[in-house]
């Protein structure tokens, strides 16, 4: 791609509204962070972890990495560092998912570390970028964990003094079928879908979703890089421009274009635009793209010009 094509994406105002603070964790604040607590890792076995072509391999490198997020001050560190890439790519709003579920099933206080995390963003929004927060409870923990999760977001919010409230919103056909998507939006009335490529198996679903307004949180490095691209087109070789994005906007589909883990997927959000002009979008398509992720946002108070 050439530098100008580059710089005028690096420059967009952007937002990003799919991304896990737990998959933003570059190889080496993974050093410090393992440091931190006794274990000398090089940056060489960080990349290997990082490697994979499956959801196993992805989900095994996550459970690694997370398993050194022990304390507040872990995830202060990587709050700031998250920070800073998106301000360096001029993504000046996100809503980052936690993974709440998994603190609690460690045994730790989801106030303190949110505590943590907001002072470490504060410094940040003096410099343009405003954070919202999503708390994500993990679908196999069962409904018990569930609800703990949904009373520590509770519990935070009001801290916090957010006027945020609560949003709903879900991962759906990334890996499963468009029947998971269907019914995340019928029976949980979900306001945005995480994935949800597998609709392009349902036309009649990408009307209902197009109808209704309910963005795609699309990611399509993760999808390559997990193998949920594969498993949905039913082939093993499969390359990003195999992915469904350019068919899911040209049904009218609302799309918010998403990094997931980028860290993890060897991404970020400019790299994801670039990808999406490699399937052959516009470039009056890629700036409404970036227009979108803030049409989409729960909680913007001021939209950036264009
Ligand atoms: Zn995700």
């Amino acid at each position: 791609m050439p530098a100008d094509e580059r710089n005028f994406l690096r420059e967009l105002p952007k937002a990003e509204l799919h991304l896990h603070l737990e998959g933003t964790i570059h190889s080496a604040t993974v050093c410090a962070l393992t440091a931190r607590h006794g274990v000398r890792t090089t940056e060489e076995e960080v990349h290997r972890r990082y490697n994979y072509t499956d959801f196993v391999g992805f989900l095994d490198a996550f459970k690694w990495v997370t398993s050194f997020l022990r304390e507040p001050a872990d995830y202060a560190l990587i709050t700031h560092d998250l920070c800073e890439q998106l301000l360096e790519q001029n993504v000046v709003y996100a809503e980052v998912t936690l993974s709440v579920g998994v603190m609690l099933l460690r045994n730790q206080r989801p106030e303190a570390n949110f505590a943590a995390i907001l002072r470490a963003a504060e410094e940040f929004a003096s410099r343009g970028l405003s954070l919202r927060w999503i708390f994500d409870a993990v679908r196999q923990f069962g409904a018990e964990a569930a609800l703990r999760v949904v009373r520590a977001a509770k519990n935070c919010v009001y801290e916090a003094a957010s006027a945020a409230g609560l949003h709903r919103l879900m991962h759906a056909g990334e890996v499963g079928g468009p029947e998971k998507v269907r019914e995340a939006v019928e029976l949980l009335h979900i306001e945005r879908v995480g994935h949800g490529i597998a609709a392009v198996h349902d036309p009649a679903l990408l009307d209902l979703l197009a109808d209704r307004r309910i963005p795609l949180e699309v990611c399509p490095v993760s999808n390559l890089r997990t193998g949920a691209l594969a498993r949905q087109l039913r082939r093993s070789d499969v390359a990003l421009e195999d992915h469904p994005l350019p068919q899911l906007l040209r049904h009218g589909v609302p799309i918010v274009l998403s990094t997931d883990d980028p860290a993890m997927f060897h991404t970020d959000l400019v790299g994801e635009y670039i990808a999406a002009r490699q399937m052959g979008l516009s470039e009056g398509e890629l700036r409404s793209l970036a227009q979108a992720s803030f049409a989409h946002a729960f909680d913007l108070r001021s939209v950036p010009s264009f």
